[in-house]
């Protein structure tokens, strides 16, 4: 039998307040439960985490090995006791939310501090469980040293990894986003960096001269770079020491610290038990108003799929920045707000040593998908006014449908100034704007920061002119 929980109520509310529930303590269940609160004051809030740590800015990691970031705990954002005092927002930690019953409306958790079951009802509830990283089999032996990075677990285990056994040679395996990230802070920590990618190009989310580019800078830094190279296994000692990674083609690489990135998976497990619908890639579907299959059950973050806000298809963006829009948007809704969530562009960028690469909307594969007219355009321009000392070129490359000129995606890379402008191209995205608007529009200049025709006034231009 359980025991049915009823949470205090510290906002001077009586018991019998609506209760909203979230299942996940960080990015996107730390912004539904906050966004909850701000549009409905009286709402009782409840936040089950499994683990020790909410808050964590997981984003921020590579830059504490690379010493960017002085001091490791300044990547906790916000604490339980925060909630608790400024939000009015209880947050259980240790507590694993095991199953979950629609029905009833009923959700139970496993409280790993008293080793008991504890059910608690809920009026709504918001499923943020995120997603986990994937690793194969390689963490299922006992060599130690390969760490997958997701959560603050996994980060604490690999900086007392750094400091108990100071490695000198790290493998990176994966070249996505997160594998070069995590491989340029190993660098400038000081060790001899391999990075192992199974394809023969890096940066899948880009088209392909910008992993080109990127690879030619992380190389230019000291990373060494192989491809078509899938590692297969690890030798090393048990419990003791990692030797090489053995790839599939037989060759060997030292190494005494691996970083998988091979990539994330949506934590799901809870709600296909219980019976909610998964989208493509056992993501959990949502509506637009982050509803699931389950009545008054909501998801957000690394484990919802997404609307594409260009191509109004399903989509799986696990980002920071989505899983805060989305849970925001679920939290509003789950306390009775009337807006729904326009989607993602899946705009991003990155900053490899001085190199910055950043993208949104749609890539080119989903371009011919959406559209029989696609054209791209690419151009070249300069950061800032080309006479003024420091000005540094900008490549931009734009797709578009080249009957009605709608903007579908862009991508721009270079060394100043493109993680702003990238946004210029997601605001275009979200307006449904032509490359003819956009080409028209009224940006800045000034010397130091722009030429006269900014590369995005540039790029699109010259797409509206190959219509
Ligand atoms: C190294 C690294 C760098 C990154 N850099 C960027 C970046 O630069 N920009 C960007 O936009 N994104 C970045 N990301 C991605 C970003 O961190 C994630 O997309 C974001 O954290 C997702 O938030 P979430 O709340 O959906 O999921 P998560 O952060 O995975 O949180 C889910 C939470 O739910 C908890 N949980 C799961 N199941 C249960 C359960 N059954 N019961 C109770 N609790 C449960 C988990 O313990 C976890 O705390 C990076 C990620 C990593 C790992």
């Amino acid at each position: 039998m359980y025991k049915r929980e009823s949470m205090p109520v510290r906002n001077g509310g009586s018991m019998s307040q609506k209760r909203l529930v979230v299942v996940g303590g960080n990015a996107a269940g730390l912004a539904a439960a906050s966004q909850a609160r701000r549009r409905n004051p009286d709402l009782s809030i409840l936040v089950l985490e499994q683990s020790p740590f909410i808050s964590f800015s997981a984003c921020g990691f590579p830059y504490f090995l690379s010493g960017d970031i002085p001091d490791f705990n300044s990547l906790f954002i916000r604490s339980p006791e925060f909630f608790r005092r400024e939000r009015k927002i209880e947050v259980l930690t240790r507590h694993r939310v095991v199953s979950l019953d629609p029905s009833a409306h009923l959700v139970t958790a496993h409280d790993q501090e008293k080793g008991e079951e504890r059910t608690f009802d809920y009026e709504r509830l918001i499923l943020a469980t995120g997603a986990r990283a994937l690793s194969g089999d390689f963490l299922k032996g006992s060599l130690p040293g390969i760490f997958a990075i997701r959560r603050a677990e996994n980060a604490l285990a690999l900086v007392g990894f750094l400091l108990a056994r100071k490695p000198s040679r790290a493998l990176v395996v994966g070249g996505s986003l997160l594998g070069l990230e995590m491989a340029e802070g190993l660098r400038k920590r000081g060790m001899e960096v391999t990075l192992a990618e199974r394809s023969t190009r890096l940066l899948p989310e880009f088209s392909e001269p910008f992993g080109e580019e990127v690879k030619k800078e992380m190389m230019r830094r000291g990373i060494q770079i192989t491809f078509s190279s899938a590692v297969s296994s690890f030798t090393g000692e048990p419990e003791s020491s990692l030797r090489e990674a053995v790839l599939e083609d037989g060759r060997r690489l030292p190494c005494d610290l691996v970083v998988l990135a091979l990539g994330v998976a949506p934590d799901a497990d809870l709600a296909q038990k219980a019976g909610i619908a998964l989208g493509v890639g056992e993501v959990v579907a949502t509506d637009r108003f982050l509803r699931t299959s389950a009545s008054h059950i909501y998801a957000a973050g690394d484990c919802a799929a997404l609307n594409n806000l260009v191509s109004g298809r399903e989509t799986y963006f696990p980002r920071g920045t989505s899983a805060n829009r989305s849970g925001r948007a679920a939290g509003e809704a789950a306390a009775g707000g009337e807006a729904d969530f326009p989607g993602v562009a899946r705009t991003m960028a990155a900053r490899f040593f001085d190199l910055t690469v950043a993208r949104t909307g749609l890539d080119e594969k989903e371009a011919r998908d959406f559209t029989s007219s696609l054209k791209v355009t690419d151009s070249r321009s300069r950061s800032r006014a080309g006479y003024f000392p420091g000005s540094e070129p900008v490549f931009t490359r734009v797709l578009f449908d080249g009957k009605s000129g709608l903007l579908l995606g862009a991508e721009m890379m270079g060394r100043e100034g493109i993680a702003t402008r990238i946004n210029t191209y997601a605001a275009a995205l979200s307006a449904r704007m032509t490359v003819d608007d956009l080409s028209r529009l009224d940006l800045a200049y000034s010397p130091p920061l722009s030429p006269l025709w900014d590369p995005v006034l540039q790029s699109s231009g010259l797409a509206a002119l190959e219509k």
